[in-house]
């Protein structure tokens, strides 16, 4: 996930080119791994992001989520092409909420941004049972016990994260589309502009199925106050519409401009971190459950024909 909180936007009609100054990059000569020279909590302990392999994920059932104006068209949202991703400020009344899922209280939406790759074969964050996806959605929420993000984030448990995956298909995904038409006016970094996002249909349509684990930023200052919903079930977006977001934006580094793409930080160690799976039926799991009963009528058979035949004197 990508915090740029210090973005100041304007009111409407007042935009204009704002300075992004960043100590850290995608591209630094070290890749990601290089952010820990600078910031000594990107090397801790509990870091993100993972794989998460489901068979080592504890079975753990969640109350359901209780999302409040999430489905409210974000008057007052604004899209920035802030030089690292692009993202979605909800500086909107009232704000979006989200509470149950095994939070603990109320957590205010702040943003949503997304990270991809160049590339189908890769571009998330999270791995799921060692597959990447090419690209990742974060809503980030902070702890309504905390007057604003900036000291939720010095919290354990502050900050509220959900990750959605996507995956590419031939479909154009009509809900992303509120994205993809303001890509042209985000070529660079800076200009920000309202958007109009229904953030519930940008969700996975169970989204009380999910993975939960304590992890961080996935960017500097990679602070370790982050509660992790992974959602295993991918949203689908078109080949056309990822490919928008792979040509369209541009960041500067080192006074170079390229596009911006592969805007992910690299696996990190899970380091015996419980990950629990609040898991009934999602699609993801269900042809591993459907083969283990599989599996099970065929023991149950075998040993019900033993015993027939056993029983016939036949063995
Ligand atoms: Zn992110």
């Amino acid at each position: 996930m990508s915090l740029s909180s210090r973005i100041y936007f304007p009111p409407l009609g007042l935009l204009c080119f704002i300075s992004l100054t960043s100590s850290w990059s995608y591209l630094e000569p070290g890749g990601t791994i290089d952010w820990s020279s600078k910031n000594n909590t990107c090397d801790e302990t509990f870091q993100s992001p993972i794989d998460i392999i489901t068979s080592e994920a504890i079975d753990k059932r969640f109350p359901p989520f209780h999302m409040e104006h999430y489905s409210t068209t974000a008057d007052g949202a604004r899209i920035v092409n802030n030089g690292h991703t692009v993202e979605v400020h909800l500086n909107q009344s009232p704000a979006p909420t989200l509470s149950g899922g095994g939070l603990d209280g109320i957590y205010t939406a702040v943003q949503f941004h997304f990270h991809w790759g160049s590339s189908d074969n890769y571009g998330s964050e999270h791995f799921l049972d060692g597959n990447s996806f090419p690209m990742e959605m974060h809503i980030v929420h902070y702890s309504q016990k905390y007057p604003n993000i900036s000291e939720a984030l010095t919290k354990k448990n502050g900050l509220a994260v959900l990750a959605i995956f996507f995956e590419v298909t031939n479909c154009n995904n009509t809900e992303f589309q509120c994205i993809i038409k303001k890509l042209p006016s985000l070529r660079n970094p800076g200009f920000p502009t309202r958007v109009y996002c229904n953030l519930l249909k940008l969700l996975p349509k169970n989204f009380d199925d999910f993975f939960r684990y304590s992890g961080s930023l996935t960017t500097p200052p990679c602070s370790e106050s982050v509660v992790w919903t992974v959602y295993p079930k991918a949203v689908k977006i078109s080949s056309w519409q990822i490919n928008q977001l792979r040509t369209q934006l541009i960041r500067i580094y080192d006074g170079d401009r390229t596009v911006l793409v592969n805007n992910f930080r690299g696996l990190q160690s899970r380091n015996n971190r419980r990950i629990y799976k609040s898991i009934i039926d999602s699609g993801a799991t269900l042809p591993r459950q459907f083969s283990q009963l599989v599996f099970l009528l065929v023991m149950i058979l075998s040993v019900a024909n033993l015993e027939l035949f056993s029983s016939a004197g036949v063995i």
